[in-house]
């Protein structure tokens, strides 16, 4: 019998309360703004952590950390609110650099405490051929705070310094290797589109035009077209308990 039959998969877009972690300022844009745009348009409260500062994020040896760091922040903010997203929690992770997972874990713990999310989307860590440690790392450490959120024993001095446990009842990954579920994005595409181009420092117009619009264009409308959308992005949906002593997860 197929896990999935066992353990129902959660409708994303039913989510109320979503929380995005992502590695750096532009990866939520990219990845999910459609979704995240239309979740906002049903109503839903969807919140932002970016691990990192995005301060690695330039090619110009004359600027500073300092200097990246601000611009991505404010981009970052302006991205966001084209979607309607408003809450944004920055762990403050050095771009390019973020420690161990454990650490990362537990800033993530206090995130997902605080906001009390029904839906956390992230990327996939499981994702073969990732080279990028910030994309391993956040992703790893989100799907371990997810699981160790709900227990009053975890972490314990911040829950008497007043967290309160809790748990998802979802959570999506984008990126994945094994998606699950197509989200048609069609009537949000534009303010995807949008959103991204509010990271100027990342895409400035001629690097857009000619890497980034078509290869999103290509990938999206590939996407779509397993549902009939014009245009897609795809997820692995799964619960907490999917994602224990399972061997056939993957196939959820
Ligand atoms: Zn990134």
């Amino acid at each position: 019998m197929d896990l999935k039959d066992l353990i129902p998969i959660p409708d994303l877009l039913e989510a109320k309360d979503v929380l995005v972690i992502f590695p750096h300022p532009d990866d939520a844009e990219l990845t999910a703004g459609g979704t995240v745009a239309l979740l906002t348009a049903k109503g839903a409260r969807v919140s932002y952590c970016s691990a990192t500062d995005g301060s690695m994020g330039c090619f110009d040896p004359a600027m500073t950390r300092e200097k990246v760091a601000a611009i991505r922040r404010e981009e970052q903010v302006k991205a966001a609110e084209t979607l309607g997203v408003k809450d944004i929690h920055w762990l403050g992770f050095t771009d390019g650099f973020l420690p161990d997972i454990e650490t990362v874990r537990r800033k993530i713990v206090a995130v997902i405490r605080k906001v009390k999310p029904d839906f956390i989307i992230t990327l996939d860590p499981w994702l073969t051929y990732e080279a990028h440690p910030d994309h391993r790392k956040t992703a790893m450490a989100a799907v371990e705070a997810a699981m160790y959120a709900p227990f009053p024993l975890a972490y314990p001095e911040d829950i008497r310094e007043g967290q309160e446990p809790h748990a998802v009842s979802g959570i999506a990954f984008a990126v994945s290797s094994h998606p699950n579920t197509v989200v048609d994005i069609t009537e949000t595409w534009e303010r995807k589109i949008a959103a991204c181009l509010c990271h100027k420092s990342q895409f400035p117009e001629h690097v857009w035009n000619s890497v980034y619009a078509p290869v999103l264009m290509a990938k999206s409308r590939e996407i779509g077209q397993r549902i009939g959308a014009a245009f897609g992005e795809d997820f692995k949906v799964m619960t907490m308990s999917h994602l224990h002593i399972f061997a056939d997860a993957w196939r959820v």
